[in-house]
């Protein structure tokens, strides 16, 4: 199953770098979603969404991406169409239409069309050729991650999402909803570190402060490894380093681990 997930990963990332070689992109300013989805045949149109945040009507070969209007945000409205573009490219004998909500656009793990489309999304806004220079060298954190957003105009989640994928360091990107893990994403390749499903916010992590409404850490700080892993093996020894901040009003947090086996 885990092989399948990466497997379907690794073509989305794959479909998504083939579309920023065709344009010669070579800086994130040359990145307009709406010029790449006309080119494919798609056409972008705001207007009255309910109960979703982009959807997508194909009609043999040509589409047309329809994204809420008034969205809050243009990182968020370029990631909505980037992600509706995955669904143009690798769902085509899937199915016709795709009706996306916020929660589908947040999706990074499991083997789902959801998750496929925010990788190819991922990769298109932050292609690694342009995305992991700038990236491999710095110290993780969240204004670090900040930062790279501004730069390439994507949302705070999927940045960091890139983040761990491409910095040097052994990070992690866990999104808890609710005071519950909902889903993680650790660099490739990584030990055999495991966070449970659903599993519950430690009352001795960062993201349990952020969840109660504590002052978020301004940067990383040390927590127990225990707080985080249920898996840990004897004799293996870890120091985590975890900064956790709430998005928005809503009860979301995204925090960064950072793990150093000792
Ligand atoms: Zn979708």
């Amino acid at each position: 199953m885990l092989v399948k997930q990466q497997d379907n990963y690794s073509a989305a990332r794959l479909s998504a770098s083939r579309l920023i070689r065709r344009f010669a992109i070579s800086q994130p300013e040359e990145i307009v979603v709406e010029d790449l989805a006309m080119a494919s045949g798609v056409l972008v149109v705001e207007g009255t969404l309910h109960g979703s945040e982009a959807r997508l009507v194909r009609k043999q070969d040509k589409g047309i991406i329809r994204v809420k209007s008034g969205a809050p945000e243009s990182g968020r409205r370029r990631f909505s169409v980037a992600h509706e573009l995955g669904h143009w490219f690798l769902h085509g004998d899937v199915s016709q239409f795709h009706v996306c909500t916020e929660g589908d656009l947040r999706n990074y793990s499991g083997s789902n069309q959801e998750a496929e489309a925010n990788t190819f999304a991922s990769e298109l806004l932050m292609p690694t050729p342009l995305f992991k220079p700038v990236c491999w060298d710095i110290e993780p954190g969240i204004a670090t991650i900040k930062k790279l957003a501004d730069k390439f105009g994507t949302s705070l989640t999927s940045t960091a999402v890139r983040f761990v994928e491409e910095n040097k360091e052994n990070c992690i990107v866990v999104f808890s909803e609710n005071s519950q893990v909902s889903w993680w994403r650790a660099k490739e390749g990584m030990s055999d570190l495991w966070i449970e499903s659903h599993q519950k916010i430690h009352s001795d992590s960062a993201a349990w402060e952020c969840f109660h409404d504590g002052i978020p850490a301004t940067k990383m700080q040390q927590v127990s490894a225990n707080s985080w892993f249920t898996n840990l093996r004897y004799g293996k020894r870890f120091e985590v380093y975890e900064q956790s901040m709430k998005l928005g009003k809503l009860p979301l947090v995204l925090s960064l681990l950072w793990v150093i086996e000792e």
